[in-house]
């Protein structure tokens, strides 16, 4: 049985990746030693691979992301230099970011209504990294999912589009004996139609003569007959998240001259593989296709690189899983015990995290769990008396930025060598001179600044029992950007209070009111890897009981606005239409059992980076008074999908784009404010930038607020 892997995380172990391009930024490293560092990790990649597997790609590594160097080399974009190219990821000519499938990578999103739709073979530009080794199958995402995920094409664009850019594909490929070929956009609900530009296209990229190992993942490919009759060497089929594929299989058999690369290895989760299960699934599958290689499901880069120097985990948790390392180490091991060698280890049974008390009260959750006893409309009034805000009030969205400073201090409190009374006073500090500041600038809605948060999942994870954290399992959330998913392992629950002590010492400072800062259910859930013995819906609605009790906590404080923040609903939303229903019953429960606290406390939501458009009923149904939302890199097309449904609650459309250095100008601000102002009612109106600021500088941040506030201004005086 040989074995295939793919998608092995670029970082390095010791974030080499985000070291190097960032140094290379600020002009600590030159562009050679830059491209020497990430060349190096490359070759670190393909060692990991040629260790453990017999194929692999090559050239998967990156600068920055692979949707932006397929959209290079297909010459569509053509940086004349690795400035230039940066200058496509960050900054004044920065691509749109949007969320990556159901996941939380983000790519660059090329925009044809903007960039002239024009492919070349000779795009292959010197600025992208070279292939370090000869070993290997070259590595490309494939045109359909890069056409697929970009914007601004029509339905008679996009076929058109399809068929110059395989013309392309087959140029790049006749020089390639073999390739691997990413298609992960064959598992989204497709039209007969566009199944038929997928042909034509595969029809012309087979005349390059390279033998393409072609490989889909995330799901299900719903036209399994006409994927088989593509003219390509092997298919590569997710056996994890796509469960009818298996049958598809069984039903209409594999052909004999393709191979199969069966994804049996989870490249989405941490739990290690059951591998007598997955063998058993092995034994059907060659049944139906005797050429079958064994692989993950999906690519790797999901998971951190290894579990190696985990010693902070439980030992039993650690004992229960699997890094992409040790998912490589599982491949081989199920082709060995496939062919005989050895037996499958028997998988460690977790008996730490269970908590009686939790499950009894999500069994006992009723209808009138999810529902306020107040409607929006009467909450409206109500708060507007409690709060007394002015006309397009102005708030941020939580953190203010995380200087060295900050972090130096975090890092020295967590290894002791300051005591947690010296932290807690230090980010008491901080959080005086933030409010301070805001009240200075004039901002109405103030925050406590973040100053306490690594991240605003992890922190909660570190809070709350039943969810462990690690050491150094990092993971690119986009560009450069890393965070560690927390592991949630058990049942959830939280032993004390998590941020009242923070918010209610920033409230006590002012007489503005000061918003509670939540991470909710669903966005803890996506941006955690998540046990998978009980049911999603059911670690949700215990997460929101664990918020609830926090809320309560707050308005027991005198916290009169509380902002839940829910970033991921539209990412954690499955890929597949039809899964859509169910998930969204969960989602949108969680938040409403979370925020179902007193009626007077004015409960806030945020959402950022992906497209809301086609969720804006679900968005509707959530039971929030204002909703604060990200425009500037989907450049305003929320404000249409606003028009569409009728929107009576309040909306603050992000008018500064936090995740460019360039202080927006008021010019550009009015124009968001001109457009919006067009759709939602001006007195549902709020002002804030697009997201969090702890990414940014203090310089930009001052400068960029004291402009959302004169803005303001300058509407309440029109
Ligand atoms: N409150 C968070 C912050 O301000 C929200 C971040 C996010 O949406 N990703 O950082
Ligand atoms: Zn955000």
């Amino acid at each position: 049985m040989k074995t295939y892997a793919y998608g092995f995380p670029r970082l390095g172990e010791d974030r080499e990746f985000k070291k190097t391009v960032e140094g290379f930024w600020k002009g600590e490293l030159s562009e050679i030693d830059a491209r020497a560092a990430i060349q190096s990790l490359q070759d670190g990649m393909v060692a990991a691979y040629e260790k453990t597997v017999d194929f692999f790609p090559s050239g998967e590594i990156t600068l920055y992301d692979q949707m932006l160097d397929t959209a290079v080399k297909a010459g569509v974009h053509r940086p004349g230099s690795l400035q230039e190219y940066y200058d496509h990821c960050r900054g004044k000519n920065a691509l749109e970011m949007t969320k990556w499938f159901n996941t939380n990578y983000h790519y660059l999103v090329t925009d044809f209504s903007t960039t002239p739709l024009k492919f070349s073979p000779e795009g292959a530009s010197p600025v992208l990294l070279q292939r370090t080794t000869a070993s290997g199958l070259p590595f490309f995402i494939g045109p359909f999912t890069f056409l697929k995920l970009s914007k601004g094409l029509t339905k008679s664009g996009f076929a058109a589009a399809l068929r110059d850019l395989a013309a392309v594909y087959r140029e790049l490929l006749r020089n390639c004996p073999a390739a691997h070929v990413e298609e992960p956009a064959f598992v989204l609900d497709l039209t007969a139609a566009e199944v038929r530009l997928i042909r034509q296209a595969y029809r012309v990229m087979a005349e390059s003569g390279c033998k393409i190992h072609l490989i889909t993942y995330y799901g299900t490919v719903d036209f399994y007959k006409e994927l088989c009759g593509l003219p390509v060497a092997a298919v590569g089929l997710d056996f994890v998240q796509g469960p009818e594929n298996r049958k598809n299989l069984i039903k209409h058999g594999f052909p004999k001259d393709k191979t199969l690369i069966a994804g049996l290895v989870s490249g989405r989760n941490v739990w290690r593989t059951d591998v007598t299960k997955a063998v058993a699934l092995l034994r059907q599958i060659t049944k139906a296709a005797p050429s079958a290689v064994v692989s993950n499901a999906a690519p790797l880069y999901h998971l951190p690189i290894t579990l190696q120097c985990e010693d902070k985990l439980e030992p039993q948790l650690k004992q229960a899983l699997s890094f992409a390392k040790e998912k490589l180490d599982e491949i081989r091991l199920i082709a060995g015990v496939y062919d005989g060698r050895g037996a499958a280890p028997a998988l460690p049974k977790l008996t730490i995290g269970i908590n009686g008390a939790v499950r009894r009260k999500v069994k006992a959750l009723k209808p009138s769990d999810f529902t306020k006893k107040i409607t929006a409309v009467r909450r409206k009034k109500i708060h507007r008396e409690i709060l007394g805000l002015p006309a397009f009030p102005t708030t941020t969205i939580g953190s203010f930025p995380q200087t060295a400073e900050v972090r130096k201090m975090r890092a020295e409190a967590r290894t002791g060598r300051i005591t947690q009374e010296h932290y807690r006073d230090f980010v008491r500090s901080k959080i005086r001179e933030l409010i301070a500041l805001q009240e200075s600038w004039g901002l109405d809605v103030l925050v406590h600044g973040e100053f306490e948060r690594t991240d605003m999942v992890e922190f909660f994870a570190e809070k709350l029992d039943g969810i462990d954290t690690t050491a150094k399992g990092w993971i690119i959330s986009y560009g450069t950007r890393t965070y560690r998913p927390p592991i949630i392992f058990g049942d959830v629950s939280r032993p004390a209070p998590m941020t009242v002590d923070e918010i209610a010492y920033a409230q006590s400072l002012t007489r503005k009111p000061v918003k509670g800062m939540l991470t909710g259910p669903v966005t803890i859930i996506a941006w955690s890897f998540v046990r998978e013995d009980i049911p999603l819906r059911d670690v949700a609605y215990q997460i929101a009981l664990a918020l609830r009790a926090e809320i309560r906590d707050y308005e027991k404080q005198g916290i009169r606005i509380v902002q839940v923040d829910e970033p991921a609903i539209r990412e954690k939303a499955p890929v597949k239409r039809r899964d859509w229903p169910a998930y969204f019953d969960w989602a949108v429960k969680s938040f409403r059992l979370t925020a179902n606290t007193d009626p007077k406390t004015q409960i806030h939501t945020h959402m950022c980076y992906s497209e809301f458009g086609e969720i804006v009923d679900q968005i509707g149904k959530m039971d929030f008074d204002v909703i604060s939302i990200e425009t500037c890199r989907s450049r305003g097309d929320i404000i249409r999908s606003f028009e569409k449904i009728r929107f009576n609650r309040q909306i603050g459309l992000g008018v500064w784009d936090i995740h460019s250095p360039a202080v927006p100008g008021m010019e550009q601000m009015r124009e968001v404010v001109g457009r919006a102002l067009r759709v939602i009612p001006k007195e549902n109106f709020w002002i804030n930038p697009d997201c969090g600021l702890k990414t940014r500088d203090w310089p930009e941040t001052t400068a960029s607020l004291k402009n959302l506030v004169a803005l303001a201004n300058e509407l309440r005086r029109r």
